[in-house]
């Protein structure tokens, strides 16, 4: 473990000087285990350096660059869970995109599926403005808050399984934190329906036995504190799915809709 040094830089760093560094999966299970806020977590997670093939990954497509943002400079960190503190909604997607969340600083910010989520997010309420372009762009999210699984960005967005579980105490100590006026978590694809479920076991939710297949409109009824959540599977809003038609406005607007009305 390390210490961060004064001064990155970066506009609303949430890591300050002396920000303890993980550079090894114990290191962040350590970490993740004693951050007793969001803001604490927030910080560490957004240091964190104990995947050395994603640092490597990350810190070189900051330096390269995609020549459409050449001026710009990209964050090239972990990208930690962003919006509302006491969220009804929380939904969970799998890893930064590279040149989105990476150069951006804030998750699905500045890529194609953020457009289609944030548009998703404006049409149901629960986010301020139909775009989310940049971290100083106003954007808010109401009463929704959006957290990656991995927080790193992976090189053909696959993260390996040993990333996975490295990245696990993070997600699982922010679900965690965030926990008491959860009542409904949005997965994002097949990835964020598996992975969120031992998360959700070990931040203290109460899970059936076993789990329901993942797929569009999915519902599992969970609980957390005697309180029903309910977990929705959506199709992730991908490229590849956006430009198939697998994915369309209607079917983001119909859970988001659902999630809506199960959590008012
Ligand atoms: S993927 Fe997670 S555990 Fe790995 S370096 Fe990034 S923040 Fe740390």
């Amino acid at each position: 473990m390390s210490f961060v040094p004064p001064g990155s830089g970066w506009p609303e760093d949430p890591a300050g000087p002396g920000t303890p560094v993980a550079h090894t999966p114990e290191d962040v299970r350590e970490l993740a285990a004693s951050s007793g806020t969001l803001a604490e977590v927030t910080a560490r997670e957004s240091v964190c350096r104990a995947c050395p093939r994603l640092v490597e990954w990350r810190e070189e497509v900051a330096r390269v660059k995609r020549r459409a943002f050449a001026d710009e400079t990209y964050w090239g960190r972990p990208v930690a869970g962003w919006g509302d503190e006491k969220p009804r909604v929380l939904i969970v997607g799998l890893a930064p995109a590279a040149h989105g969340g990476n150069r951006t600083g804030r998750i699905f910010t500045g890529d194609r599926s953020g457009d289609w989520l944030f548009a998703s997010l404006y049409r149901t309420g629960f986010a301020a403005q139909p775009t989310s372009t940049h971290a100083g762009d106003g954007q808010r999210l109401l009463g929704a808050r959006v957290v990656a699984a991995v927080r790193c960005a992976p090189p053909a967005n696959k993260p390996s399984v040993e990333e996975r579980a490295a990245c696990f105490p993070w997600l699982a100590r922010e679900l965690r934190l965030v926990a008491d006026p959860v009542r409904v978590v949005v997965c994002l694809g097949g990835y964020a329906w598996q992975a969120v479920w031992p998360a959700l076991r070990e931040a203290g939710y109460e899970l059936p036995r076993g789990r329901p297949p993942f797929g569009h409109g999915a519902e599992a009824e969970i609980a957390y504190g005697g309180a029903p959540v309910h977990l929705l599977g959506c199709y992730h809003p991908s490229q590849q799915n956006t430009f198939t038609g697998r994915v369309t406005e209607a079917m983001l607007d119909a859970v988001f809709t659902r999630a809506g009305e199960l959590s008012a």
